[in-house]
């Protein structure tokens, strides 16, 4: 792929409308709302600024689509228009990669590379349009037959936040399309252009329209689509407290919720792991993507016999990362994603200072030269009790809480002690250590000698306030998908439940 060194000279303010029904769309009032780059304070795009009766709009037309032809289409027809999107997400990744980065403030690399990893997104659900196969049951007796079908759920609303704007969406809209499902999606009022984005690919692709609709636009919106009677699913990626309020709206219809929300996860360092790449993992899992990740290793559990060389290490390595620019290609860390997102961060070090852990580094602003950007300095506490708010809250910041101890048993016990349960790890080359860790500790996903690595054929989702349901896998077409069961009769039917009135007396 070509890439391009940016500048701001060569950012322009963007308007991008909605999609309902395949068309461009204002909001019902005509009112906007502008997103600035974080980075550098500078208008980037505009926005419609969606209503109630937008999301009406939007749901009436996926209704039709579904039930004019999308409920109906072959896995074929399906898998060839998700292969297509795939084909332009690839053929428009610079554009898309520099929306993101101008939106989210995080480096254009990393940017590129999720717009990569969504196109393989799109190519697996591809795959699996044409496996949509049930069962059939052929030993209940000789005079019966049932088969077991998968069959779409309806209308999915979707709503994203704005950490991983393009690939979350793409977690979830491939496989639910592939499932034969329309949808309603609100992407984050922070970061919405690459939703947009992909809705204008999608229909480039050829998706009829209605399939795919997005309403931008703030929690209205999302409120609205929660608690939509003509929606019949939700899936939602965000915080644990909004999904919580998203769950009570959706459950007074009963309509199916998938949630995806926060985590505060654990990496234990064993005294037998290899120091050195377990370090990495360790800076790799508190500060990527400025620590705004729900897969954030944000707590690190340290055998008290390496803990204070472990922090220390951490340290040199977090002090030596390039912070700065996103638009700049060899920039590893970006800005926080907005004001609200640095007081969450400053009240919480403030926190942690309180409570009595001790700040090893960072816990400020960081001062680059680039004025109004949301820049913090890696942070790391050492000799946090697993009782602080820093380790046992979701922080969403580059703040690393590191916590010693003995024996394998306390360190898997401080793991599972939080209310979150989305993805664990553990540094050990001991393979007894590894395996208990990996079986006790609960959580979505256990990384062993890794960390926050995924593909899109592995399951992935939370335990506990971390989630609902399992994106990504085969498994996400069972998520996406109602099962109904047929019973056959085969041959006449003997049986009767009343007898009939007797011939002779009749
Ligand atoms: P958020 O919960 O504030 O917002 C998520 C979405 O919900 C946004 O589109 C927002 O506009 C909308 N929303 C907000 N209030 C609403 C309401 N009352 N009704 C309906 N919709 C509403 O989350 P965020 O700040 O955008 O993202 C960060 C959070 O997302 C973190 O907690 C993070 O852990 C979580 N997250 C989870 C995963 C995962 O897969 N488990 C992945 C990424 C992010």
């Amino acid at each position: 792929m070509e890439t391009k060194n940016y500048t701001l000279s060569d950012v322009e303010l963007t308007y991008r409308p909605m999609i309902i029904n395949g068309e461009d769309a204002p909001a019902s009032n005509g009112e906007t709302f502008t997103r600035l780059s974080p980075a550098h304070e500078v208008e980037v795009t505009s926005f419609p600024k969606g209503t109630q009766e937008d999301v009406d709009r939007a749901v009436v037309a996926a209704r039709h689509a579904l039930d004019k032809g999308w409920r109906q289409s072959t896995g074929s027809q399906r898998s060839k228009l998700l292969m297509k999107v795939a084909e332009l997400i690839r053929r428009d990744a610079e554009a898309l990669s520099l929306a993101e980065t101008l939106e989210t403030g995080k480096p254009i690399t990393q940017s590129r590379n999720e717009v990569a990893g969504t196109a393989e997104l799109w190519e697996y659900a591809a795959s699996l349009a044409r496996n949509t196969q049930g069962d059939a049951h052929n030993a209940l007796g000789p005079d019966t037959l049932a088969l077991v079908v998968h069959e779409p759920i309806g209308v999915i609303g979707m709503i994203t936040p704005w950490n991983f704007p393009l690939l979350i969406i793409s977690q979830k809209l491939p496989f639910a399309l592939a499932a034969g499902n329309t949808a309603v999606i609100k992407p984050s009022e922070s970061t919405s252009a690459t939703t947009v984005m992909l809705g204008q690919l999608i229909r480039e692709a050829g998706f009829p329209g209605g399939v795919v609709n997005i309403v931008t636009g703030n929690r209205v919106v999302g409120a609205a689509i929660a608690e939509h009677p003509g929606i019949d699913m939700i899936s939602f990626t965000g915080s644990t407290g909004v999904g919580k309020g998203i769950a009570a709206a959706a459950g007074r219809d009963l309509k199916k919720v998938e949630l995806e929300l926060g985590g505060k996860n654990p990496q234990i360092i064993t005294a037998k792991a290899d120091f050195t790449a377990a370090v990495d993992a360790g800076v790799f899992g508190g500060y990527f993507n400025v620590g705004q990740c729900c897969n954030s290793g944000s707590r690190l559990i340290v055998h008290r016999s390496i803990a204070d060389e472990f922090a220390s290490a951490v340290v040199e390595r977090a002090q030596h990362m390039r912070v700065g620019d996103p638009l700049k290609a060899d920039t590893l860390v970006g800005s926080l994603v907005n004001d609200a997102q640095l007081a969450v961060v400053e009240r919480y070090v403030a926190e942690g200072r309180e409570a009595g852990a001790h700040l090893l580094t960072g816990g400020g602003r960081l001062e680059n030269g680039m004025d109004g950007g949301r820049f913090y300095q890696p942070t790391v506490f050492t000799d946090v009790t697993a009782q602080m708010s820093i380790a046992t809250d979701e922080i969403f910041g580059p703040v690393l809480s590191v916590l010693p101890y003995d024996t394998l048993e306390e360190a898997i016990s401080i793991a599972n002690s939080t209310s979150f349960g989305l993805s664990a790890g553990i540094w050990s080359n001991d393979i007894n250590e590894a395996l208990t860790a990996a079986r006790d500790l609960r959580a979505g996903t256990v990384w062993v000698n890794r960390w926050m690595d995924g593909y899109p054929e592995v399951p992935f989702g939370g335990y506990g306030q971390s989630g609902i349901g399992r994106e990504l896998g085969r498994q996400a077409l069972a998520e996406f998908s109602e099962l109904k069961t047929i019973q056959l009769q085969v041959g006449p039917r003997e049986t009767r439940w009343v007898d009939a009135p007797d011939a002779a007396r009749a």
